[in-house]
């Protein structure tokens, strides 16, 4: 492949990454590449810095060494003008969610289009109302506080606001930690349904099987400060490497590789008209 092709379908890339705290090595040589359009998966165990490596991406972070391209611009010697509008071609979910507690959702989502573009209140509105009903919320979410929303409503209005700028790249960190079964499945339909919509390439820190399963395009396995491993969850499940091979043994292991359950529409359980 020439160059200009693989900079075109490389859309992340990390090149012997090494990352300390102090005495503490959480990356000792981890290369990898993120495709366009794929959902790209990592995983491993707590503490085996899926985070750190996330966080290396988006220019929360600096690796103590190697090097990390991202969208064909490598993140080493950025000015904070170049940073700045790499930052704009990307939405970042945290795990915890990061809402503006005095802004309704409807605010909160439109707050990156106040903050970077010059659109008036009308279009910002209408964008933000939009962005809401893609992510499988009710639009009379947009006029609550995020206070009045469940968890699962609540991440999908961040993931709202993380799309406000018409992002390339989304990142999220364990986007179904902490919800209950019902709300965690509805992602299973709009993680694949955003990429589609919006084109998206995705990375996702995730340890929920039933994601990874149905969702991810490829998984990288985190462990020993290295890729332990990297491919679909099928390739993964037939390697030996007994860091990957608990992901794939016991009843959980088991379940999850059956064929994904016909789920309800995403936002039926989570309708804002039922009191709480
Ligand atoms: P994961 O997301 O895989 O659970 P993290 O990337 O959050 O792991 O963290 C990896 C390791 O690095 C952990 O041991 C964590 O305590 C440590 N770590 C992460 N961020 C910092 C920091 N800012 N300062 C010191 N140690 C950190
Ligand atoms: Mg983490």
């Amino acid at each position: 492949m020439n160059e200009a092709a693989s900079t075109r379908d490389t859309v992340i890339e990390m090149r012997h990454v090494s990352t300390r705290f102090g005495d503490h090595v959480v990356h000792t040589d981890i290369s990898l590449e993120v495709r366009r359009a794929e959902v790209f998966a990592l995983i491993g165990g707590s503490g085996s810095g899926k985070s750190t490596l996330l966080r290396e991406m988006i220019l929360l972070q600096r690796p103590d060494a190697g090097s990390v391209r991202v969208l064909g611009v490598d993140l080493a010697d950025l000015d904070r003008d170049a940073a700045q509008s790499l930052r704009e071609r990307w939405g970042v979910l945290f795990q915890h969610g990061g809402l503006f507690g005095s802004l309704t959702v409807l605010e909160n989502v439109g707050l990156p289009l106040r903050e970077h573009t010059g659109l008036d209140d009308a279009l910002i509105d209408d964008i933000a109302r939009w962005k809401i009903e893609m992510t499988g919320l009710a639009p009379e979410v947009g006029a609550q506080y995020p206070s009045e929303l469940s968890g699962g409503m609540l991440k999908r209005a961040s993931l709202a606001r993380a799309l406000a700028l018409d992002p390339e790249l989304l990142f999220l960190d364990e986007p179904t930690a902490g919800l209950d079964p019902i709300s965690a499945g509805g992602f299973d339909q709009l993680v694949p349904k955003l990429r589609d919509l919006f084109g998206l390439t995705i990375v996702m820190v995730t340890h929920d099987l039933d994601l990874l399963w149905q969702v991810a395009d490829r998984v990288a396995v985190l462990g020993e400060g290295v890729v332990q491993g990297v491919g679909t969850m099928a390739e993964l499940s037939r390697m030996k490497n007994p860091s990957i091979r608990p992901y794939f043994e016991g009843a959980r292991g088991r379940a999850a590789q059956q064929p994904a359950p016909v789920a309800p529409e995403a936002t039926s359980e989570e309708s804002p008209s039922k009191p709480r």
